[in-house]
């Protein structure tokens, strides 16, 4: 997931991410095959993500490799439930931050007149 982040941090901005992991090429050679497929479907959420808010895409980048360095456990976690994320959700955008139904909650805020009950989540 780490490499999945870091190709994808290198992609948004342009650079290799030598100062984040240093030893990111060796990794590349001697073991890159596992790599390779995540990493297609990876370019097509950054091709499709690249439409919508880069600057956004690469906070949350950042942040979620902050996150894997400093607090691994809670990566993968719903930051708003703390559910584990399912994988396939994680590979396909491995900076996700919430699950299906908290992102689903807040893609359509301000909940109208059913109101759900978000304070049993606090
Ligand atoms: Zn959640």
């Amino acid at each position: 997931m780490r490499t999945l982040l870091l190709a994808l941090h290198a992609d948004l901005t342009g650079k290799v991410p030598a100062k984040i992991e240093p030893n990111r090429t060796d990794d590349a050679r001697i073991g890159g095959d596992e790599d390779e497929q995540p990493l297609n479907e990876m370019m097509q959420a950054i091709a499709s993500s690249r439409n919508r808010n880069t600057d956004g895409v690469l906070a949350r980048v950042m942040k979620a490799l902050g996150k894997l360095r400093n607090d691994p456990d809670s990566f993968g976690e719903c930051e708003e439930c703390g559910d584990e994320l399912p994988y396939g959700r994680l590979k396909a955008v491995p900076y996700v931050e919430f699950c299906v139904d908290c992102q689903g909650k807040k893609d359509k805020p301000k909940g109208g007149p059913t109101r759900r009950k978000l304070t049993d989540y606090t």
